[in-house]
């Protein structure tokens, strides 16, 4: 038995992967629908690339039955961690599976580095403090253009996905904090550290953490928003994780919206006369337990059509962007996103909307490359093609 590095900092769950897992297979399809679940399992059909495999992968290398080698990167790294095997897993250790994932990933980095082309998120982080190489914005142009104070009640912290790639949804949203007279301002953000998180890459996130924490406290604020729900996921339960604690409230884009509809302060004064479907982020589905909130809002909206997809809510297939699936296997990725396509076909939507821009940006890959045509938008940019009075 290999002793487990106590610098590790998942070193409990790895410990998890003995006596838990009792290969019943159960996690490889939805109880619900009874299709297949797991993207990484489908696509390579072989054990050691569903979570039961996985878990007996973190078995063999700490009992020594495994040696370290270059061919068990795909095994380990090829897994957006949607999380549908936790779901799905029936036995004690089912909801700390991708914790599991995480955590042999961290010990992977250190054997035989992360899958290709992942050691860039925190190369790019640690030179430019977002993963897209992009020269890190202040934000102080964005305060400037929608006139927002240097101390407020309200942070929105944007994200590196909404600041740098998805910037309709970004302004979309500081649309409408501005329009609801929201008392708000933005900070010099630092990457929330997600997807170095996710691809075991943990050496920067706690100075990163800490450093947002500071800017935040800076502002003032005693109330965050993101519209990013991989930042919502990382910001509710990667920081416990690592030990920082914070005091404001966290909010998700919808989770004010469906606030504001329920005091009726949010009033909608135009339609929206298509048919829209929803594709559940798994970073704010089963990472978070947020399945109701934005369907709530969807179906206030006057006019609109909302259908859902066969595989919805805690059994929704993966848009296969997360987990640093994106940039180690982008082909693959934006296939797992056509097959979520096909799916939102047979609902006769021309819509596929999410509440997540990493989601956004798979979905519209997929769309484009594959002829889908939908439309993708987020929840926020319907909302910003609207009519509507609202106050705080
Ligand atoms: S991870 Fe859970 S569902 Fe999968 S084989 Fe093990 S016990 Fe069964
Ligand atoms: S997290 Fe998703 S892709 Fe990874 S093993 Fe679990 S079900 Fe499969």
């Amino acid at each position: 038995m290999v002793e487990i590095d106590n610098s590790l900092m998942g070193k409990e769950y790895l410990e998890m992967a003995f006596e838990r897992c009792i290969k019943c297979s159960t996690c490889k399809y939805s109880y619900k629908t009874f299709e297949p679940s797991c993207p990484s399992g489908e696509k390579f059909l072989f054990e050691s690339f569903w979570a039961s495999g996985k878990i007996r992968t973190i078995r063999g290398l700490l009992n020594g039955d495994l040696e370290w080698n270059d061919e068990l990167k795909d095994a380990i790294f090829a897994c957006p961690t949607c999380g549908a095997c936790m779901d799905a897993c029936q036995a004690p250790h089912a909801d700390y599976i991708v914790d599991m994932i995480e955590a042999l990933r961290e010990l992977a980095v250190k054997h035989i580095g992360p899958a290709q082309n992942q050691e860039k998120l925190i190369e790019r982080a640690i030179k430019k403090f977002n993963p897209y190489d992009e020269p890190n914005s202040d934000n102080e142009e964005l305060k400037k253009k929608y006139d927002l104070p240097d101390k407020a009640e309200w942070v929105y912290y944007i994200g590196c996905t909404s600041n740098y790639r998805q910037q309709s949804l970004r302004d979309a949203t500081l649309n409408f904090l501005k329009k609801a007279s929201i008392n708000f301002t933005l900070i010099d953000e630092h990457c929330c550290t997600s997807p170095m998180i996710r691809t075991g890459q943990i050496s920067i996130s706690k100075e990163f953490m800490n450093y947002n924490i500071e800017k935040i406290k800076e502002a003032g604020a005693t109330k965050v928003i993101t519209s990013c729900a991989g930042c919502y996921r990382t910001l509710k339960n990667d920081f416990k994780k690592f030990g920082i604690v914070y005091d404001f409230k966290l909010y998700h884009t919808c989770e004010l919206l469906k606030e504001l509809i329920e005091k009726g302060k949010l009033k909608f004064k135009s339609n929206y006369n298509k048919t829209v479907t929803y594709h559940d982020p798994c970073h704010l589905g089963r990472h978070s337990g947020i399945y109701e909130i934005p369907r709530d809002v969807y179906k206030q909206i006057p006019g609109i059509n909302f259908v859902e997809m066969r595989r919805n809510r805690n059994h929704a297939w993966c848009c296969g962007a997360g987990g640093g699936v994106k940039i180690g296997y982008p082909d693959w990725s934006v296939e797992i996103s056509q097959e979520r396509l096909e799916e939102a076909k047979e609902t006769g939507a021309s819509i596929v909307s999410s509440t997540c821009p990493f989601c956004r940006t798979n979905l519209s890959d997929a769309n484009e490359k594959f002829n889908m045509g939908f439309e993708i938008l987020d929840l926020i940019e319907i909302i910003d093609q609207l009519e509507y009075d609202v106050e705080i």
